[in-house]
């Protein structure tokens, strides 16, 4: 634990009891995004006590719900506060190891899977966990997760061409329907990176919303297609909770931005 972790944990738990008082944090929809549920020693790993720990956290304090709610509820249904929803990118294997926990605590999960793994960029995955095969997404499916699309390789977008994009949200969304036999809704970009042309190329495949990995509220002015969610990965202690994903910690880290102060509380070694 270096000292950048304690201030960080010091100034969001502080700025989160403000926001409490002060009723900022009283209405409020957060998505988070996981990624490997392992000890892999990359930082994106959390470990499957850790994550238990932190569903139980986010169980005392709000309410779990599925993309599904938080699209409807931009169009008026309603949506108890505070809310949270659980997502996975990547698919890996160890995925499967949380349903005793999700099913306990009835948690909706929405996986975002490659439509083409055996082509993925592993290097660019980060994690050595092996990915789900399509027998174990679907067995997922079944047990009532909801299956998005991320990508058909994980490449970075930035450095895509317009061909290649196509391929990897188009193509990947058919692919992906093809093999659950159902239609793929939602997309969540790689490495979060996005821009006009594959925000495009998502609106044109036919995705209902796209997910970012922007600091912010799921809901409350967030643009549909970039719908920011917050990475939870080894560096966040199960005391932040809730305050990690609280519009108080968004807040603080939009303001420090310029001065990339939270990458310096988040550096891991
Ligand atoms: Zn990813």
């Amino acid at each position: 634990m270096n000292t950048f972790f304690l201030l960080r944990r010091i100034i969001i738990r502080w700025l989160y009891q403000l926001g409490k008082i002060s009723n900022i944090d009283a209405s409020i929809t957060s998505i988070l995004c996981y990624h490997s549920i392992s000890n892999d020693h990359n930082r994106f790993a959390v470990g499957l006590e850790t994550f238990e720990g932190q569903m139980e956290k986010i169980s005392e304090h709000g309410t779990f719900v599925s993309l599904d709610e938080i699209i409807a509820s931009r169009e008026g249904a309603y949506l108890p506060s505070p809310s949270v929803a659980i997502t996975i990118d990547d698919g890996y294997h160890d995925a499967i190891s949380i349903l005793p926990i999700t099913k306990r605590l009835g948690i909706p999960i929405a996986l975002f899977v490659l439509s083409d793994p055996e082509r993925a960029e592993k290097k660019a995955l980060g994690s050595k966990s092996r990915l789900l095969s399509w027998e174990e997404i679907k067995y997922l499916r079944k047990e009532g997760w909801t299956i998005g699309c991320h990508s058909a390789t994980h490449p970075n977008f930035f450095e895509a061409t317009e061909t290649a994009l196509r391929q990897e949200i188009v193509n990947a969304k058919q692919k992906l329907e093809e093999m659950l036999g159902e239609e793929v809704e939602y997309f969540a970009y790689p490495g979060g990176r996005f821009e006009d042309r594959s925000i495009r190329f998502v609106q044109e495949a036919g995705f209902k919303a796209g997910f970012s990995i922007r600091e912010g509220c799921a809901i409350h002015g967030a643009n549909q297609w970039i719908i920011p969610r917050t990475i939870i990965d080894k560096t966040h202690m199960i005391s932040e909770f809730p305050a990690v994903y609280s519009p108080t910690t968004f807040f603080l880290r939009k303001w420090t931005d310029p001065l990339r102060l939270w990458n310096i509380f988040l550096k891991f070694k």
